[in-house]
């Protein structure tokens, strides 16, 4: 920690201006960039209560309200985290209490951020950017499945269209692609190699997604999986090429039935809890155990998909290591 805030000091001092942004490698910028992602954590909020919502922009109105009076907030009220935590969690207004999950994407888009300068090479400012952006869509994706079990198409088909275009412009994001590897025979991964990564890896994804969707609705007749994940899986893979494509989906499949049989868990103890306070114990276990299975499938996968992709994103090796099969 001390030579971490020496190292702050010295480049402070020998920065021509500490007005200047400081070159990648050093902590500062470091500090920067997580910043940044501060205050687009404070923008992504914006963006899931806004993109579910078909008349509501964006950009307009550009002022955040209070949900519950509509009062316009002021620039102190719209500080990230620190406001909210000043104002002990309520509206300045109308007191209307204001949700913890605010702070908490705030704080994530300042993570992944950071986490994302901490796993990018120094000097390639385009990876930077590319990974930081996609992890904050992935995190829109993310909580706005939780409350809606639906993904914005401003995540996910914005993805589609983004992941070609910034394969093209960063090259180095495909440079451990298998395909991209393959193409380029020993030279540095180049835009078209990039390129065609990014399109294997988008149909690896996506049709991979809709060919599980296919069949569990030809043997459960039942849609088994959205189209709002097909289409987040197909951007991601755009991103993460085809390693990257199988990697996040052991890990979303691994974490979904993890927590999919928790969920289960719990809803066989509300179930058999009842039961006995209605005094019916004899055909109760069986009863709770058809319930609990009913109930508890209905978990939204988008975003155990969007943290497959966000860990192979930032290249988390350690983590993978962790999994089955050695990836
Ligand atoms: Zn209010």
């Amino acid at each position: 920690m001390t030579t971490f805030l020496a190292a702050i000091a010295t480049e402070a001092l020998a920065g021509e201006s500490i007005f200047a942004i400081p070159p990648m490698e050093s902590p500062l910028f470091g500090i920067f960039w997580a910043m940044m992602g501060l205050f687009v954590g404070s923008f992504l909020n914006v963006c899931i209560h806004r993109f579910p919502e078909d008349d509501l922009s964006v950009f307009s109105p550009a002022r955040s309200h209070c949900p519950k009076c509509e009062r316009q907030l002021t620039w102190s009220e719209n500080i990230p985290v620190l406001s909210w935590a000043f104002q002990r969690a309520k509206c300045r207004g109308c007191k209307a209490p204001i949700h913890w999950r605010y702070p908490l994407v705030e704080l994530l888009g300042c993570a992944v951020f950071y986490a994302s300068w901490r796993m990018t090479t120094p000097g390639a400012y385009g990876v930077l950017i590319v990974s930081s952006v996609v992890l904050a869509g992935l995190i829109v994706a993310t909580f706005v499945d939780f409350d809606r079990y639906e993904i914005p198409d401003q995540v996910s088909i914005g993805g589609m269209w983004a992941a070609p275009v910034a394969s093209w412009l960063v090259p180095a994001l495909h440079a451990s692609g298998p395909v991209a590897l393959a193409m380029s025979a020993g030279k540095p991964v180049d835009s078209v190699a990039a390129l065609v990564e990014c399109l294997a890896g988008m149909a690896l994804g996506g049709g991979f997604l809709y060919a599980v969707g296919w069949i569990g609705s030809k043997i459960y007749s039942v849609d088994a999986m959205g189209f709002g994940d097909v289409k987040l899986m197909a951007a991601g893979g755009g991103f993460i090429g085809v390693k990257g494509v199988a990697a996040a989906l052991i890990i979303a499949v691994v974490v979904a039935s993890i927590f999919g049989i928790l969920n289960m868990v719990r809803f066989y103890h509300v179930v058999r809890t009842r039961q006995r306070a209605r005094k019916m114990p004899h055909r109760g276990v069986m009863d709770a155990i058809r319930t609990a299975r009913i109930f508890g499938r209905y978990l939204p996968f988008g975003p155990y998909l969007a943290l497959g992709i966000g860990i192979v994103l930032l290249d988390w090796k350690d983590v993978l290591t962790l999994l089955p099969f050695g990836l």
